[in-house]
């Protein structure tokens, strides 16, 4: 039977959105899993809620025949993660399809070809959930946990999914090491919960860029050094134009796994 987790009421759209919503508190949930299963029901985000839900009811015509998942996705990898990436936001038509993070899109394709490639994915595809992908010692996540319209969620739907990010770092933290952010929104959505979360963000704070590298000190006696690493977005974007190359993208889940401690290619 589904454990029923506790719920709080907030604000969560500003002055423009309804006064309250209902959201899980996920600061009280116990585990990865616990986590995982509840951000799959939240519905704090009115315009994203509304997104979401439509895209899952219009289909794209490739997959008419395809029930969306139409809903937030989790996290996905193992809760004992050394490295976690942290991207923007599922794909209408990507995750918010197959409710597995990158998977069933071109950015999927690019993002678990290098993982695969580095040893930190058992196979180089994701198309769907339960197609055998098992990630090792690598986690993925997002600051905004459901689909937004053009990609592009507002500061107001960011700031009401960080509570997500927040508990989500706090039960990695027995093994995390480093992290790979992927674009600049995950990364100015990411430092500030850093802090939060115990580690010295210089200021003014790092610039995000390609290969960029910072390596956060403890604030804290219960928390040991962070690596930090900035990939371009694996977006068709970036990737179709050739900004973000798979050596590119190689190259930093390289530096990023070492630093994580993880030396998959040598097992
Ligand atoms: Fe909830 Fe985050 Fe989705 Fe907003 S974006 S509805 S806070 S899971």
């Amino acid at each position: 039977m589904r454990t029923v987790w506790p719920v709080v009421t907030r604000s969560s759209a500003g002055s423009a959105g309804p006064p309250s919503v209902a959201v899980w508190s996920a600061a009280t949930l116990p585990t990865l899993g616990a986590l995982d299963a509840a951000v799959t029901d939240c519905r704090a985000c009115p315009r994203l809620v509304a997104w979401r839900e439509q895209v899952a009811a219009e289909k794209r015509a490739a997959y008419v025949e395809q029930t969306y998942w139409g809903r937030p996705v989790p996290g996905f990898g193992p809760a004992d993660a050394a490295l976690l990436i942290v991207g923007l936001a599922p794909a209408a038509h990507g995750a918010n399809r197959t409710g597995r993070m990158f998977t069933g899109d071109r950015s999927g394709d690019v993002l678990y070809a290098a993982l695969h490639a580095e040893g930190l994915a058992n196979q180089p595809t994701s198309v769907r959930e339960h197609d055998g992908l098992a990630l090792h010692g690598t986690r993925i996540t997002a600051p905004v946990h459901c689909a937004p319209p053009a990609n592009k969620p507002t500061p107001t739907e960011r700031d009401a999914c960080r509570h997500w990010l927040e508990r989500e770092l706090e039960l990695l933290l027995p093994t995390l090491r480093a992290v790979v952010v992927l674009g600049g929104f995950g990364w100015q959505a990411l430092l500030p919960v850093l802090t939060d979360a115990g580690w010295r963000v210089p200021r003014p704070r790092p610039v995000f860029g390609h290969g960029a590298h910072v390596t956060l000190a403890p604030a804290r006696e219960d928390r040991g050094p962070l690596h930090v690493f900035g990939s371009y977005h694996v977006s068709q974007q970036n990737t179709f134009t050739g900004r973000l190359t798979p050596a590119m993208l190689r190259e930093v889940l390289s530096a990023a796994a070492a630093a994580a401690g993880l030396r998959p290619n040598q097992r």
